[in-house]
């Protein structure tokens, strides 16, 4: 049941985003076609966008124009970049939700094309900006990524994703009810339900659309670490608000109209990109608060 639940959240959210627009989806029909796919691969999968152009539909200015960059397997990536400069679209096109105009997308040295869909999905893990939280139990929220999950698996799973204090606070710990009709969880902690869904998945790509508002803040130097122990099973792109996010990650991308304006470590981008500049002045999240130890 926990499976079947799990599936059908995966297909309500991707009928969800085809509502969103005109452009018809290619999943339908290639859901169907049985391609010829290799065994799975473990470990964290490299990825590449090479000269991609892409539009929501062919009577509005491109999205994407000419857009390459390289992201090596086991990293950490974070984009940046003014609000429209196509950052979301980068993943929405990295789980084949759209095909893009012209150029390539290679994920672990092979064109996403060459992928079974239902395989290239299921190697991708995508942690919303709002992420949902099913009703049901803490404990369900969390088996919805591994159903045969262990206990020992689970409580590694809280930990790392910074969730202990919020059980312990619960009443009835992870056996709460959480979500519609139980407690409510806010964005921040329901965002790092998802994180704590990543880990017991250990998907090969991790697609995190940062939340703008501070609500983790406190827990953001320690939610870097626990991602950075990801990086064996693997590679981390993050859609970042935050500059600590930005600092910490091994490259910075940074986007604007469509394609990269600049891509390196921060200090590097002080001194490269203006537009870095700009943006760690103005539009990076700083916190004040002060960060707290978790029990
Ligand atoms: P960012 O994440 O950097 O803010 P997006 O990738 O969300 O940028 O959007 C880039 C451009 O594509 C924007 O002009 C936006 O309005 C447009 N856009 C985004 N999503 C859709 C969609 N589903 N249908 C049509 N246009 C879209
Ligand atoms: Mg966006």
């Amino acid at each position: 049941l926990v499976q079947a639940i799990s599936q059908l959240q995966v297909g309500a959210a991707a009928v969800a985003r085809i509502h969103q627009v005109d452009t018809l989806p290619i999943e339908s029909f290639e859901l169907r076609k049985e391609t010829r796919s290799r065994p799975a691969q473990p470990g964290p999968a490299g990825i590449r966008f090479d000269k991609v152009w892409f539009g929501y539909q062919d009577t509005t200015a491109a999205v994407h124009r000419n857009l390459s960059f390289q992201i090596p397997a086991g990293s950490t990536a974070a984009f940046v970049g003014p609000s429209g400069a196509g950052k979301s679209t980068v993943f929405a096109l990295l789980e084949r939700f759209y095909e893009p105009d012209a150029g390539t997308i290679t994920i672990g040295g092979r064109d996403i094309k060459e992928w079974k869909l239902r395989r290239l999905r299921s190697m991708i893990s995508y942690v919303e900006q709002d992420a949902p939280v099913l009703s049901g139990s803490l404990l369900d929220n969390l088996l919805l990524a591994d159903a045969q999950a262990s206990s020992t698996q689970i409580d590694d799973a809280v930990s790392r994703a910074r969730l202990s204090a919020l059980v312990d606070r619960l009443p009835d710990g992870l056996d709460t009810l959480v979500g519609h009709r139980g407690t409510r969880l806010s964005g921040g902690e329901r965002q790092r339900v998802a994180i704590a869904r990543a880990f017991l998945r250990r998907p090969r790509i991790l697609l995190m659309d940062e939340a703008t508002a501070n609500l983790d803040a406190i827990n953001e130097r320690f939610l870097i670490e626990a991602l950075d122990d990801l990086r064996d099973s693997t590679t981390v792109l993050t859609i970042a608000h935050r500059l600590s996010t930005v600092v910490a990650a091994d490259q910075i991308i940074v986007m604007n109209n469509g394609t990269v304006d600049a891509a390196g470590s921060h200090t590097d981008l002080l001194s490269a990109s203006d537009l870095y500049r700009t943006l760690a002045q103005t539009q990076l999240l700083t916190t004040d608060e002060p960060v707290k130890e978790i029990a």
